[in-house]
């Protein structure tokens, strides 16, 4: 961590009654979620009485065992409280996001916002509009850099269980339960304080993958047996579902979370996406291996961004146009293991 703006944040949050804010990104994740709450507890062990956590919209029903979920004040249903917060915050922390604009509705509030706007994160390429950027792009997700945070500005004493179960959480979700951007002993030597703090690592890798609704299991059961698409030459695989298809399994936010992935697990396949039809536009999510630079084709193709093996965007057409704008699209890129999008990000 960087000791000159731990310094400048430490100042910051002299006073324990100044007005804290913690914002993440829509559709949030259990990065998002636990990095969140993380920092949402330790504040709250260190004495601050002022901290509120605001998401974009719903988190998944998966994450909601996680203690203090209840207090996250969804910002599409309670807008004007949301606002009223925002209005009066001398601090806003911004997690697990590098543009505004990945809090939807909620960015024009953040843009105006006179707050100082900390971001900790670990995608690639911050944008402006932060006061103080902690970005580390080689940390497994930002709960861990929230470990490392909480170290530098209060000490470890006021990381309980709770804190660990959250940050806990935030580590498993974004590496796949330890099996992608995890390369890393640092991961695991944080992991291991987390467990030494108390977490039940088993309880929760249940309470967050083995809580499907049987809608939910049918619904990758036919995602995997009738919508995958494997095109063996472009090294590539894809899924779609139309709204019709999610209708039928009686879909709720976060039952498709994690489907994409699977796309990766045939032999040969080195990039997978799924396509999802939603109200004004065709939602994707993208996985890849080693070299295959997802970040790039979400970001040039996608209106989107992430990171280089896992990355999303939208595409504003049918989905049918899509899937034919998706496989032109690979006609384009996939030769020499899709060094175009090396190119491409070179040039950018
Ligand atoms: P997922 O595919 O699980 O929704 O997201 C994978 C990664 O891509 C996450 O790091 C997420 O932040 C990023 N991501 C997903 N959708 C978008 C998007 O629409 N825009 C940007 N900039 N990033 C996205
Ligand atoms: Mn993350």
């Amino acid at each position: 961590m960087d000791k000159v703006e731990i310094k400048r944040i430490k100042n910051i949050l002299k006073d324990k009654a100044t007005s804290i804010v913690i914002v993440s990104h829509v559709n949030p994740d259990g990065d998002a979620v636990g990095s969140s709450l993380g920092l949402f507890h330790y504040l709250r062990n260190a004495g601050y009485k002022k901290v509120n956590v605001i998401s974009p919209n719903a988190f998944p029903e998966f994450l909601s065992w996680m203690p203090g979920s209840e207090k996250i004040i969804l910002a599409n249903q309670q807008s004007k409280i949301a606002s009223e917060l925002l209005k009066n915050a001398a601090v806003l922390f911004c997690l697990d996001f590098n543009d505004m604009e990945r809090t939807d509705d909620l960015s024009a509030r953040l843009k105006k916002s006179t707050a100082t706007k900390i971001l900790i994160d670990h995608h690639p390429d911050p944008q402006p509009g932060f006061h103080i950027v902690l970005s580390q792009v080689t940390a497994s997700s930002t709960a861990e850099l929230m470990y490392e945070f909480f170290e530098a500005l209060q000490g470890v004493e006021y990381i309980d269980k709770t804190v660990a179960e959250c940050l806990y959480a935030g580590i498993i979700t974004d590496t796949g339960s330890f099996s992608f951007a995890c390369n890393n002993p640092r991961t695991y030597h944080i992991t291991a304080i987390l467990i030494a703090l108390g977490v039940d690592g088993e309880k929760i890798h249940r309470l967050i993958y083995d809580t499907y609704s049987e809608d939910r299991m049918r619904l990758l059961g036919y995602c995997l047996s009738e919508k995958l698409k494997v095109l063996k030459e472009h090294k590539t695989s894809y899924i779609w579902l139309s709204a019709n298809d999610l209708q039928r399994f009686n879909f709720k936010e976060g039952d498709t979370e994690g489907v994409v992935n699977y796309g990766l697990s045939i032999k040969g396949i080195a990039l997978t996406a799924i396509f999802i039809e939603r109200k004004d536009n065709i939602k994707i999510s993208l996985r890849s291996e080693g070299q295959v630079n997802v970040n790039v084709l979400a970001r040039k193709y996608f209106n989107g961004g992430g990171h280089k093996n896992a990355a999303g965007g939208n595409h504003k057409d049918t989905l049918e146009n899509t899937l034919t704008y998706f496989e032109n699209l690979l006609e384009q890129i996939s030769t020499d293991n899709f060094k175009a999008l090396d190119e491409i990000a070179e040039n950018d």
